[in-house]
């Protein structure tokens, strides 16, 4: 391949990224008479992106038009054709299409996003948090919480937990919710219907005889629930579920609150999450970057995730009555790396829930 191709590659790889990013679902190439205007179509709006000459602009063009299996050599008449891009680790599915016009030819690609899986990688831009979520991943039973406030992704972080078990070990994953909230073909999943009596218990009772590995509880949120939940894990399951508490401790408070006894807490649970939504900024460039800032494609928001496993959870669930502090990071201490690196805005950190 020569420098010339693997540049326009480069140039055309860049383009698609840059309109991804952005939540673009068209770019335009608009040729005029002494160049060509490069437009993005986001939330409706028409925005200019770059000019290029009609020389560079033509070869990319013809890049678009070769991968997307359109004849190169044809420019007077409209074509169509459609490709498969990975960008930024998602399959976006491409439509394009040409018009022929005085000055050139126009090209239109038309970006569909395939419903994008995430990882755990992409939780968090703090690596601290990807792995100390992937740390649990390594068990095979036992009960994992995720705890926070509403809209604090944590229903995002349970089925990005489930699915990356799933894959791991190529587990039966079976799921109770009330309602489902995102539809995955690698589980089964099913609905609790109070209304027609089927109920978390029916639901529980039903999945155990449907021999699962790991089993999903959507939400711990009464004595039922968090007696299912329990006995799902004691019965040598994986269990995961929620519960809406705002830290780690809290957590383990609200369930000895719903009846369950300390020592089965000892007994199952093996980790314990708690989650923030929180808005970040690049450390290099504030709210917006340079166009040439290598993180200038980083998410608007990102996850903090406070996780208490291991000796810390131990120690908080046989010390109850100890005023010792368990050794383990709190969302607040997060926090202020956060801000200290830069991440996280200072002004905008206060006042959040
Ligand atoms: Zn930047």
């Amino acid at each position: 391949m020569n420098d010339m191709t693997k540049e326009v590659e480069a140039k055309s790889r860049e383009l698609l990224k840059d309109a991804y990013s952005l939540g673009a679902s068209d770019i335009h190439f608009i040729p005029r008479k002494e160049d060509t205007l490069i437009e993005l179509r986001i939330n409706g709006y028409l925005y200019q992106l770059a000019i290029l000459s009609r020389y560079q602009a033509q070869r990319l063009i013809n890049h678009f038009k070769f991968l997307s299996g359109m004849d190169i050599g044809e420019r007077r008449l409209p074509q169509s054709g459609a490709m498969l891009a990975l960008i930024n680790h998602d399959a976006v599915s491409l439509r394009m299409s040409t018009l022929p016009t005085p000055n050139s030819e126009s090209l239109v690609i038309r970006l569909l996003p395939q419903r994008k899986e995430l990882t755990i990688d992409d939780l968090s831009v703090f690596e601290e948090a990807t792995q100390g979520l992937s740390s649990l991943l390594n068990y095979e039973n036992g009960l994992i919480l995720i705890s926070g406030p509403t809209g604090s992704g944590k229903t995002t972080t349970l089925y990005t937990l489930l699915s990356s078990l799933q894959k791991r070990y190529n587990s039966r994953v079976i799921t109770l919710e009330d309602p489902i909230e995102k539809q995955n073909d690698a589980f089964i999943q099913m609905e609790v219907n109070e209304r027609a009596d089927f109920t978390y218990a029916d639901g529980f009772k039903a999945i155990l005889r449907h021999d699962p590995d790991i089993v999903m509880i959507g939400e711990i949120r009464d004595e039922e629930t968090a007696q299912i939940a329990v006995r799902a894990s004691l019965t040598g399951h994986l269990v995961l579920s929620t519960v809406h508490a705002s830290s780690a401790s809290m957590t383990i408070r609200r369930l000895i609150e719903l009846g369950i006894p300390r020592f089965d807490l000892k007994e199952t649970l093996v980790g314990v999450i708690a989650e923030r939504l929180v808005s970040i900024q690049c450390p290099v460039c504030g709210p917006v970057c340079r166009p040439d800032c290598e993180n200038r494609h980083h998410p608007k928001r990102t996850g903090v995730f406070e996780i208490l496993a291991g000796m810390p959870l131990h120690d908080l669930l046989t010390n109850s009555h100890s005023h010792r502090q368990p050794d383990y990071k709190t969302i607040e201490d997060y926090l202020q790396e956060g801000m200290a690196m830069g991440w996280i805005p200072r002004d905008l950190s206060r006042g959040r829930d």
